[in-house]
């Protein structure tokens, strides 16, 4: 055989993964096994993934269009239905113009693998999504991860004019945000280009939900690439790219994710372009939100386990050891709530943690739930 498919060694240090099998899932509520959980371990932040006006819009265009795209976005893919939301993005957003992508893992190795060459230095945040540790990776260009929001240590790396800086707006696993006026101002004294992936960020962060740049007083287009996901706050699925019109033009002819693959399936486009209207006008949704993170930091602050500094929907307890961290959800499992056990590889070994996150589905009864269940459980 010429594979060693063993998980043996995974299995001894405690770190082999399996799929749960998940009956139902939206924002609040978790269904597994004939039992129903309070779900604290999803990225629906705002409750969409459920929502009947998103329904109703998927519903129509399946309907409209079919179900599937027929063809990738080059060939004959690119329907009306595409491009009406590539035109709410960019009012939304302030960008000139945008494209979609079936995924934000496929967007983020796009951009790098089109852009970069081996005279390139791509920096990268060293807690950056896998999505672009992996294109940095498998990119010829010279990579250099700088430690984590540290900008003294990545402006004694940078280069004029080499390349490309990446950071996330909000860090999936830790929920802090990056210092963008920052990073703004470094790119342009080098003369580099700065990339946003703010996954995390848009529809929960900023003005109308602009994400963790509007948030901290930037217009999106500071950024040279805004790449953003439907799959967290706006509760579909899918992810887009978006810049200047050279740009977007220059990824549609060599953003090979891009070109050879089928394009978004016209009811999921239908449903994102639903969502991002209803997120635009979401500020009661978000001012929940920001109340109950307030609610649980407050809640468990007493508690003998390091919460990190985060202001937004992902609330980590860093537990430390991968053993605890698993017996921990596992006691607030027994007590109907389901949270996110994350160990190494997904974070620094010694930094495991309940990924908590929160959204605006629950409610300060739920969360005083997860308040209680943690405060009786350690
Ligand atoms: C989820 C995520 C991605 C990947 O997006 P998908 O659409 O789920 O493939 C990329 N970057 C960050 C920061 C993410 O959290």
């Amino acid at each position: 055989m010429p594979f060693n498919l063993s998980l043996a060694g995974r299995a001894a240090a405690g770190l082999k993964r399996s799929v749960p099998a998940i009956d139902r899932v939206n924002g609040r509520w978790l269904h597994a096994g004939g039992e129903q959980y309070l779900n604290f371990a999803g990225n629906d932040y705002l409750g969409l993934s459920r929502a009947p006006e998103l329904q109703a819009a998927s519903e129509q265009a399946a309907r409209d269009y079919g179900v599937g795209a027929v063809a990738s976005p080059l060939v004959v893919g690119h329907q009306a239905i595409h491009r009406e939301l590539e035109a709410e993005l960019c009012d939304w957003l302030g960008l000139e113009a945008v494209m979609l992508f079936s995924s934000g893992f496929s967007a983020n190795q796009a951009v790098v693998k089109a852009l970069l060459g081996k005279e390139h230095t791509l920096w990268q945040d060293r807690l950056n999504h896998a999505s672009l540790q992996e294109a940095g990776l498998l990119s010829p260009a010279r990579l250099v991860r700088f430690a984590h929001n540290d900008m003294a240590a990545l402006e004694g790396r940078l280069r004029p004019s080499a390349g490309l800086i990446v950071s996330e707006g909000v860090f999936s696993m830790d929920g802090d945000t990056a210092p963008w006026p920052e990073l703004v101002k470094l790119a342009r004294q080098s003369g580099n280009w700065l990339m946003i992936d703010d996954a995390h960020g848009l529809g929960v962060l900023g003005n109308e939900g602009r994400g963790t740049l509007d948030e901290q007083g930037l217009a999106p287009t500071s950024v040279n690439i805004f790449m953003g996901t439907f799959g967290k706050a706006l509760g579909v699925s899918g992810a887009f790219v978006g810049g200047s019109r050279a740009l977007v033009e220059y990824l549609h002819n060599f953003g090979r994710s891009y070109i050879y693959s089928t394009h978004l399936p016209p009811p999921q486009a239908a449903a994102v372009l639903a969502a991002v209207r209803l997120v635009r006008r979401a500020d009661d949704k978000r001012a929940h939100l920001r109340n109950l993170v307030s609610q649980f930091r407050a809640g468990v602050a007493a508690l003998p386990l390091q919460l990190l500094p985060s202001a937004t929907a992902i609330q980590p307890l860093v537990v430390g050891e991968e053993a605890a961290t698993l017996a921990l959800a596992a006691a607030l499992k027994q007590q109907g709530l389901w949270t996110g056990a994350i160990r190494p590889p997904t974070v620094p070994k010694g930094s495991a943690r309940l990924r908590i996150t929160l959204s605006a589905a629950h409610t300060e009864a739920d969360v005083q739930r997860l308040i209680d269940a943690l405060h009786s459980a350690l």
